[in-house]
């Protein structure tokens, strides 16, 4: 048996490397791990941590003028965008503590250096040039915004990144992509009080989500103010006078302040060793996998946005718990990637779990379409025009909830309930027979009783 200087090393120290090196120090495993940046990777540094603190920020705009028909009367207001960056920076620095004290307490040696691949067994630390060795490696060195290269003045654009560490709230902006990192930062700015575009290349944005809650969204993100070009994307940006001038392929001329590239993300995979260790990478650059997140090479895992499945953070750390059971348990388990539930920080946000109305409608024969639309309550009182909607698909032949789509405020917030009812196999006759919230917006799922329609065979009848 050859001795290793490690157990496991784990490269990359965002959501699925860090659990999987804590996890594995705790069960009395030496581990070793390398970040080359900040601990806690894109959620906690430059993504979903921070980015929800800005639409929190976002959203006081609206809560002033809403205030109003409370009978409250709110002096003048104004925002600081420096305090704002300051006081996240503040936060994700505490974060970052407490992922460095986790690995720390769990007794795994922490690098901070780049480190790659130089065989199977053998990873190379740059900052000192130290090699060291591990019986099993994991890679979770997550993914980048794509800057799209081939794009002219992609260099004068920024990426999500840059959007946490503006030096100034810009006065206009245009973002490209409809996603959700596009769709987050539209209501993000503008609630800011940015002028805020949005280009998306498709008929509509958000391409994966429910028809209902696609168009519903960008109904409302309308009303709000901002503007939504659909059909259309950028084909050249350059310099205009300390502002940017941006053609479209439309031959529309917008001249705005920054403009921001949201258009999927990148797996970083270059210059890692991993063909010096013979780990197979796919077409976009991903680490092939296994369904146990087994590599090419037998003793070389990878977790997260560098392998090409479902890039979410509760997602990265499923598969480091699975790979911990498998590798240190004696206990195969695969990731479950089936109902995950999953939100939108839009304004108003979007709770989904299950198939869409389309994708139900290509794998049942039957459905049953329960949809309510409504004014919530607090909008009678602010006299805000948004409306809620919420969906359930319904499996006919066995009324299985197969599908729930919410757009509305706490929609986030019910997708995690609605993926337990989901997970455990819930009927339509379930929801009926659970009593209603009252007076709430989540009553209304328990409170369609007959189906708005019926999709058959593909047909809606
Ligand atoms: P998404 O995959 O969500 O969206 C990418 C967008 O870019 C799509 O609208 C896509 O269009 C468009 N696009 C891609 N390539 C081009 C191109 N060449 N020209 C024009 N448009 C293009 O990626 P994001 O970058 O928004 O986010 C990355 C991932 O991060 C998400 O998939 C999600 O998993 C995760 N994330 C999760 C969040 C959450 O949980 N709330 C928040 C933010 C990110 P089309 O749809 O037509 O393909």
């Amino acid at each position: 048996m050859p001795s290793f200087d490690f157990d496991l090393f784990v490269i990359g120290g965002g959501s699925g490397g860090v659990r999987s090196a804590r996890v594995a120090a705790s069960l009395g495993k030496k581990v070793g791990i390398a970040e080359e940046y900040r601990y806690g990777g894109t959620c906690v540094i430059r993504g979903c941590v921070p980015k929800k603190l800005f639409v929190y920020a976002s959203q006081y705009s609206e809560h002033f003028k809403d205030a109003a028909g409370f009978g409250w009367t709110v002096g003048e207001s104004s925002f600081d965008w420096k305090k704002l960056i300051e006081a996240k920076d503040r936060e994700i620095a505490r974060l970052e503590g407490l992922y460095r004290k986790g690995l720390d307490n769990a007794k795994a040696e922490i690098f901070d250096t780049r480190a790659e691949l130089v065989d199977a067994h053998t990873v190379k630390l740059l900052k000192t040039g130290q090699t060291v060795t591990a019986e099993t490696i994991v890679i979770a060195t997550g993914g980048r915004p794509n800057l799209h290269t081939a794009l002219p003045g992609h260099e004068l654009c920024i990426s999500s990144n840059e959007a946490f560490h503006l030096k100034e709230l810009p006065k206009s902006i245009l973002i490209a992509g409809g996603g959700y990192i596009a769709v987050e930062f539209a209501n993000i700015f503008h609630g800011l009080g940015v002028e805020t575009t949005l280009i998306y290349r498709g008929a509509e944005i958000l391409s994966r989500f429910d028809h209902d809650l696609r168009k519903g969204l960008h109904e409302a993100m309308e009303e709000k103010g901002i503007r939504i070009l659909c059909h259309d994307i950028i084909e050249n940006v350059e310099k205009a006078e300390g502002r940017l001038s941006v053609r479209t392929k439309n031959d529309k001329v917008l001249t705005v302040d920054t403009v921001m590239l949201a258009l999927g993300r990148t797996p970083n995979t270059e210059n890692l060793g991993l063909e010096a260790a013979g780990v197979a990478i796919n077409e976009q650059g991903a680490v092939i996998v296994d369904e146990y997140s087994r590599t090419s090479v037998a003793n070389i895992f990878a977790l997260g946005d560098v392998t090409d499945r479902v890039q979410l953070t509760p997602v990265a750390i499923h598969e480091a718990m699975c790979f911990i059971e498998t590798v240190y348990k004696d206990n195969p388990t695969r990731p479950d990637h089936e109902l995950i539930p999953t939100a939108v920080f839009s304004q108003p946000e979007i709770g989904t779990v299950g198939l869409t109305e389309e994708d139900a409608a290509k794998r049942y024969p039957e459905l049953e379409i329960y949809r309510a639309q409504f004014r919530p309550m607090k909008a009678t009182l602010s006299g805000r025009a948004e409306k809620m909607i919420m969906k359930l698909i319904v499996n006919a032949a066995d009324r299985k909830v197969v599908g729930a789509h919410i757009l509305g405020h706490d929609a986030g917030e019910m997708a995690q309930l609605l993926g337990i009812t989901l997970k455990a196999g819930c009927t339509k006759d379930d929801f009926d027979r659970t009593m209603a919230v009252h007076p709430t917006a989540a009553e209304e799922l328990v409170t369609m009783y007959s189906p708005n329609y019926r999709i058959r065979n593909g047909e809606r009848v």
